[in-house]
This record gives structure tokens, sequence and C-alpha cells, in this order.
């Protein structure tokens, strides 16, 4: 079967009221995006509540679909037959041609649907229904009509021309990139991060990213993992510009300051610090990390309190419920997984002590801190000043 447009579905964001057309136009340029990459170009446009893509030439279908699952805010799309008006006779035949072209031998369930937008047509959608159903009926003599639970819902609708189609493929769901304000990802090279800036950017949050590295502890590889994570998710969530900060001189600092068991407590404190900064700078109004209860010591309860009391901005944490295994899952299926298991050196792990706390005592660790004032203010500026910034898409 040859197609040549696509009917892509939007569900949430036609809940948003009077901003619904931001929502829209939003997702518009979303799609555009992500068509643009096909080698063919395509004309979309909205129409009563739907956006339509339509190619100048037949096209791959399964590529144009990939290319889509990247665009949250997609519930649905739906291959597309276009046909010139034409009357009621050769509009049966052409429903019949369609749908034994698409469903070859079909022995299963079916309902058709008409909608009449021109209400010149000849035929009322009910007349549509019934005598493409009967037809349908002579040509496949083992399917059937369901109009309850239908396996295939056959949509034929009058227009200024005419569409069939009758297969919906799921779309990733979410809200379109953009429509819901700026957030800065804590990005490591770890399974979790990746999965949790997708998440967030799924609900219609724009990322960017920060990367804290440990030259020469931690090394260029180590470095060059993180930018490839930065795309995969930069794949969904749109180009992310990737702050990399020189973290080795404030890591030192604490190291030789502050004991050992309280190390990593504190680091995550001045990545925390340090990616507030940055998202003050860059217009982010929250920070992301793929932190999950109790999956090592810096996360439990206390040590969350430990590390999110030195924030002010609002911190997602989306993984924070999920188990291991759900959060493997889901890095397999957005495609972050083989590269995020790649050997690499973590700043974090670097630096760990055999026993860290588990269980901080906001008092102990804000002395502990105490300690290294006033040298480290100056090691965080230069941090900061001495930035990369990766441009990731
Ligand atoms: P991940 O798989 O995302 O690395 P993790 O299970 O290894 O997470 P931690 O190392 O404790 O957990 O880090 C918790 C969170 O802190 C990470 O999910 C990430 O958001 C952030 N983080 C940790 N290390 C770094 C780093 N080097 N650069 C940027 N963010 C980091
Ligand atoms: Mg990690």
């Amino acid at each position: 079967m040859e197609y040549q447009s696509l009917l892509i579905k939007y569900a949430e964001i036609g809940i948003k009221g009077k901003n619904r057309y931001l929502f829209e136009d939003k997702l518009v340029s979303r799609v555009k995006g992500a068509l643009k990459k096909l080698p063919l170009s395509f004309h979309v446009y909205k129409y009563n509540g739907r956006i339509y893509a339509e190619a100048e030439r037949p096209f791959d279908l399964p590529q144009a679909v990939e290319a889509l699952q990247h665009v949250f805010g997609i519930s649905g799309i739906s291959p597309l037959v276009h046909k010139e008006l034409m009357g009621p006779e050769a509009l049966i035949q052409a429903a019949v041609e369609y749908f034994t072209q698409a469903h070859p031998d079909y022995a299963g369930s079916f309902k058709v649907m008409a909608t009449r937008a021109n209400k010149a047509y000849p035929l009322e959608s009910n007349d549509i229904n019934r005598a493409v159903g009967e037809a349908l009926l002579g040509a496949l003599p083992k399917s059937r009509v369901d109009v309850h639970h239908p396996e295939i819902l056959f949509r034929i609708e009058v227009r200024e021309q005419i569409n069939f189609y009758s297969e919906t493929i799921p779309g990733p769901g979410g809200m379109p990139v953009g429509s819901n304000g700026k957030a800065m990802l804590l990005l490591s090279g770890g399974i979790d991060s990746p999965v949790a800036g997708y998440m967030v950017a799924k609900r219609g949050v724009s990322l960017e990213a920060v990367y804290f590295h440990a030259p020469p502890y931690t090394s260029e590889r180590a470095k060059n993992k993180v930018v490839d994570l930065a795309r995969q998710v930069a794949a969904y969530a749109g180009p992310v510009r990737l702050h990399v900060i020189n973290f080795t001189d404030i890591q030192l600092a604490i190291y030789e300051t502050c004991p050992h068991d309280e190390l990593t407590i504190i680091m995550r404190r001045y990545m925390m610090r340090i990616a507030e900064t940055l998202a003050g700078q860059s217009g982010a109004q929250a920070l992301i990390t793929g932190e999950s209860i109790g999956q090592v010591a810096s996360q439990t309860v206390q040590s969350l309190v430990s590390t999110n009391e030195v924030c002010h901005l609002p911190v997602f944490r989306p993984l924070i419920a999920f188990d291991k295994q759900e959060i493997i899952d889901l890095s397999k299926r957005i495609g972050t997984y083989e590269t995020s298991i790649l050997p690499y050196e973590d700043c974090c792990t670097i630096f760990v002590a055999k026993h860290p706390v588990t269980k901080p005592n906001p008092g102990i660790i804000r002395r502990s801190e105490e300690k290294l004032l006033p040298g480290i203010k100056e090691l965080v500026d230069k941090a900061l000043a001495e930035e990369e910034i990766i441009l990731c898409e």
C-alpha cells in the first residue's frame, strides 16, 4: 500500500482551552522538524483539531512513523489515502479497493464510520456506512461487522477531497516540547538521568543539561559518552545545551577537608548549587535528577533531604519511586540503555568512601561544609567561568 499522507492525532493538548492553539502550533512545528529529517518534503497543517502531513509523493511509512514517534504530544499516527471528490458509486468502489489492499483477505470484524464535512455530498454518512459495509462483506466473505467493538475502524472523511484510513499507530503521548517551560537536567553517564530527562521532556518541558567531570580522574571518553546520551535525549527533547563543568578542584577540596563518609553527600550538594546557578543563567525554572529512593546511600530519604536542602528551585525526580528494573526497561525502550552501560568512570565513584553515611545529619553536614569556606566559593566561581557548552542535537 502506498501512502502519501498522515493524520496525526493528539490527546492531551485538546483540553487546554483558550491556549489550545499555542500547543497545536508547537506540535505542528515539532512535527515539521521531525519530518525534515526524511528525504522528501511534507506539507504540515492543522485542520479541525487534527494535524495532517502530506508528502509530495508516496513515502516510506516505517521511516516516517519512526520520526514521529520521537515527537511528544502525538497520541496516534494514521496513514491516510486521499482521493479526489467522486460520486457515490465510485466512492464505494474506491473504499473497497482501499480496504482490501490495506487488509488483504481480512477475516476479522470492522465498522465503517463516515463523516461528511461536505454537506453538499449526495450521500449522508449513514448511507455511506451501510453501502460500504455491504460492499466489503461481499468482497471479504470471512469478515464481519461489529459496530460496538470492531477490530478495525474504517474511517471515511468526505471533505473537499475524500480520505480513507483504518489504522492508528500509537504515538509517544505527552505534550509538545516547549509548551511547558525549561528545566536543567543533571546528566551523568549512568542509566537513570537520561531516562529522567526523557520523562520530564515528555511533559512538554525543554531541557538544558549539566555534566560534572573530574579530569584527569575521569576521561574524555566518559565525557563523550555523556554527549552521546545528551544527543539521544535531544532526539526527543529537541536541541539540548550541555554545560560541562570541571569539578576536580571542588572534589579535591571536599576530599581534603571533610570527613570521607560525608563526601558523596557534600559533593551532591555542590552539584545542585552549581546546577541551580546555571539554571538561573539560562532561564530554566527547575532541576531534574535521576534519583530514586534507596537506590544508593546518597538516595535514602534522609540523604535526599540533605541534597534538597541547598536548592531553591523545584527539583523534579521523575524516577523517585521506580525500581531499577523499571528504569532499565524504559531506557531500553527509548534507546539510551546501550550507551549508558558502556564502561566509564564517574566523578562520584572515584572519591567515594567505603562506608558513606546513609542518614546524614543536617547540622553535621552544614558544619563540615563551613570548613570549606571561604576558598570553595572561588573554586565554584572558577568552575562556572570555565564551563564548556556543547550543543547536542
Ligand atoms: P545515574 O544512573 O543517572 O548516573 P545513579 O544511580 O548513578 O544515577 P548517583 O550517581 O547517585 O545515581 O546520581 C544521582 C543523580 O545525580 C543522577 O541521576 C544525576 O541526575 C545526578 N548526577 C550524578 N553524577 C553526576 C554528574 N557527574 N554530572 C551530572 N549529574 C550527575
Ligand atoms: Mg551516576
